[in-house]
């Protein structure tokens, strides 16, 4: 469970410009939390305060009971393998085959070479590229380089993925078929989802929860069918 409690985020030097103000969210093991907002209304701050790539002003984050906000050195880098991030622009390594961008997150623990090869191919498996081991990013389409930067991300085997606008570059039904592959991932495997997005229709298919950010601040949060019922 991750429990975000009355965070705030003041960026140095930006007077009195508060880009989250008193954000609580609780998010539960298998949970496909959505959040939801507008440009600028600082889902990018919040998914940089969770994965500790920024310190909150304020507040704190404890995830299974553990107070993590003050996380530095190895405990820092344990916390950030256990998550696994996926972005818009898939932020895949150009100059690696697809096989080699999977295998990354294994060589950096040192992993011997068969077992991150055997399992880069698992992955690939699981994300349904098999027959695309030795190509290069851009020989593959968005989508597949999507399915690509989701078997890295999963390489480390994380409890929580978050999925940062993942679907924004893609059309209408690749966003679906990579929407269901996330879903699939969630319940074979058990993986929490974090997805943030400012799309409406993708949070309304794809999550159980959503929490909808306007201004740094939550103005909505509950189940699904709840929130969207509301006039
Ligand atoms: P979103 O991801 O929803 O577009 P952001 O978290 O990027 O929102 O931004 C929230 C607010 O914080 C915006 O007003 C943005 O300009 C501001 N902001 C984000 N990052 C910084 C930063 N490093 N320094 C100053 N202001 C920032
Ligand atoms: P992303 O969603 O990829 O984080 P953003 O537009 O939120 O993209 O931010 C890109 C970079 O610019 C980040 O490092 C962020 O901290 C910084 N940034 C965003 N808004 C501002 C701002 N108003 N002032 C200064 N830096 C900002």
């Amino acid at each position: 469970m991750i429990q975000i409690e009355h965070l705030s985020k003041t960026y140095d030097g930006v007077s009195e410009h508060h880009a989250l103000t008193d954000v609580s969210l609780t998010i539960e093991d298998g949970d496909i939390f959505g959040i939801i907002g507008e440009s600028g209304a600082g889902k990018s701050t919040l998914v940089r305060c969770i994965n500790l790539l920024e310190r909150p002003t304020s507040g704190r984050i404890v995830i299974d009971g553990e107070d993590v906000t003050g996380y530095s050195g190895k405990q820092l880098l344990k916390l950030r393998s256990s998550i696994g991030m996926i972005f818009q622009d898939f932020s895949l390594f150009q100059q690696r085959t697809v096989l080699k961008n999977v295998t990354f997150p294994l060589e950096l623990r040192r992993d011997k070479k068969e077992h991150r090869e055997q399992r880069a191919l698992e992955l690939l498996e699981l994300v349904g590229l098999s027959e695309k081991a030795k190509s290069y990013p851009s020989q593959l389409s968005g989508g597949q380089q999507q399915r690509v930067a989701i078997a890295r991300a999963l390489a480390n085997n994380p409890r929580v993925m978050l999925c940062d606008e993942a679907t924004s570059a893609l059309d209408t039904r690749t966003t679906v078929s990579i929407l269901g592959l996330l879903r699939d991932i969630n319940r074979e495997l058990g993986v929490t989802m974090i997805v943030i997005t400012h799309s409406l229709a993708v949070a309304e298919k794809i999550c159980n929860k959503i929490a909808v950010i306007d201004k740094g601040r939550i103005v909505e949060t509950g189940e699904t069918a709840a929130v969207f019922s509301n006039p």
